[in-house]
């Protein structure tokens, strides 16, 4: 078979399951059905001793995928925060790999270089910060926060009189890290990648709307006045949703010259809205941010961004030139900014989802998974035996479910809140995971898929009473 014959067969089975996946999401279960043993069995062949057609191998992937995988491109994924995928994102993907481009430098792929440089900008002025501010396409909000922090490191040390990059942080002046209680867990794990040590996040109290206050990040900054702090701050923590008063903490952190980064992984979203605008005011003050492609603009893994207000302290970072590179003046080299060296060209799927969506396109798709989210928690936390915990301010919302019996504890209903999230997503008709907040278990709502209508919301609505019917 000629190489040609070989790609057309591999890439049709490819395109007809494609399509066949993505058109079942209406009726397939948004659940995994299949369990791990028997995942493991079908796929744990022998390593095989000679080959196997193409388009067999991938018939024999499909076949067995089937049952685990979830339903999260359709619109009844709620668990965590995760995004569908656009198809002018989704099908860019796929150029991505049949290019298969190495977008590590210009050089090695202009187009790529070039797109990723364009939808950078895009992404500055849809989110209003400062064009001036460099950029980086990374894998996710995780290495957004490494590749800011990077940042950070360098020029709060530059200020010290120490070279990070030269030296290392053996005998450096210790970095504080001032963040909220409601921190994601990749912030800690940046923190350890980077060197700096979890001993050195001190995680301040937030108030009754998880927003970090200004006399709590005030006294903390006084702790130590001359150590170099970075103070992360959020545009929608992982729970609620909620946005810090950036408008205050902003300035007042840097009073103080702590460096100020923003865990923006879907809040920052909130920018492209006129109507959500508000809860965003005076972010652009900030040192760095990050967002994730991947999650609510609804691009495919893997897709985050990192952005940074002073590029010199970004470039230093990660800056590496080769002796058998090859540069371009006025090109902009990917590795300068960002922590891998060989990579796809990830700027591609969010160019396309941005042109497929335009300005007006990203606001509508904004706005409307809010008022789902809205309507899913108000609904289903209506129902005799819910409780609504949080009334979503945008796309998440939390529901509690009470145990009926007489005389239940807390656990109790920890344990009715986990069971009956539990019912619903085994009923393959909505998908959501549970969470702690405030030290009692909760079901998380997240609406982040493009595709959720309101006929998803009733759906979901009607397999959370027939969960809580169920006794
Ligand atoms: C998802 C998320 C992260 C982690 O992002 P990844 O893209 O999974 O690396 C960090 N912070 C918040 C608030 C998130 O929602």
């Amino acid at each position: 078979m000629s190489s040609d014959q070989s790609f057309q067969r591999a890439l049709q089975r490819a395109f007809t399951h494609a399509l066949a996946h993505l058109s079942s999401a209406e009726t397939a279960p948004v659940n995994a059905t299949t369990g791990l043993a028997e995942l493991r069995a079908r796929f744990g062949k022998p390593l095989p001793e000679s080959g196997t057609d193409a388009a067999e191998v991938i018939d024999d992937l499909v076949r067995d995928a089937e049952g685990g995988l979830l339903g999260c491109n359709g619109g009844r994924f709620f668990g965590w925060v995760i995004g569908g995928t656009l198809p002018a994102a989704l099908a860019a993907d796929w150029l991505v790999s049949t290019w298969d481009q190495n977008a590590a430098i210009h050089a090695c792929g202009p187009a790529e270089a070039v797109i990723e440089e364009i939808a950078g900008a895009w992404l500055k002025d849809l989110f209003g910060l400062p064009q001036t501010a460099s950029f980086a396409f990374v894998t996710g909000t995780q290495m957004a926060h490494v590749t800011c922090l990077a940042a950070a490191r360098h020029r709060l040390l530059a200020r010290a009189g120490w070279d990070v990059e030269e030296h290392g942080l053996t005998g450096a002046p210790p970095i504080r890290v001032l963040t909220s209680s409601e921190r994601h867990g990749s912030v800690e794990r940046a923190v350890r990648m980077l060197g700096l040590g979890k001993r050195a996040i001190a995680a301040l109290p937030c108030d009754g709307s998880g927003r970090l206050e200004p006399d709590v990040l005030a006294r903390a900054l006084d702790v130590a006045p001359s150590q170099p702090i970075i103070v992360v701050l959020h545009a929608g923590d992982l729970n609620i949703g909620a946005f810090d008063p950036f408008a205050e903490l902003i300035p007042l952190a840097r009073r103080h010259g702590a460096w100020v980064h923003v865990d923006g992984a879907f809040g920052l979203w909130a920018a492209a809205s006129p109507k959500h605008r508000h809860l965003l005011r005076g972010v652009d003050g900030a040192d760095s941010w990050t967002n994730d492609g991947h999650k609510w603009l609804n691009t495919p893994f893997d897709c985050g961004y990192a952005f940074v207000a002073d590029p010199q302290a970004h470039r230093s970072a990660f800056s590496h030139r080769a002796s058998y590179t090859q540069f371009v003046d006025d090109a902009r080299d990917q590795i300068e900014w960002n922590p891998e060296w060989s990579r796809r060209g990830r700027g591609v799927p969010t160019y396309a989802a941005l042109r497929q969506l335009g300005r007006a396109g990203v606001a509508e798709l904004i706005e409307r998974c809010c008022a789902h989210a809205h309507t899913l928690v108000m609904r289903i936390g209506s129902l005799p035996g819910a409780q609504v915990m949080w009334e979503p301010v945008i796309n998440q919302g939390l529901v509690r479910f009470f145990d009926p019996r007489p005389g239940a504890t807390d656990e109790d209903h920890d344990r009715r809140t986990d069971d009956i999230a539990a019912r619903i997503t085994a009923s393959g008709e909505a998908f959501f995971a549970g969470t702690t907040w405030r030290s009692q278990r909760c079901m998380r709502v997240s609406v982040c898929n493009w595709q959720t209508s309101s006929s998803d919301v009733d759906r979901a609505v009607a397999a959370a009473q027939r969960a809580l019917d169920r006794g």
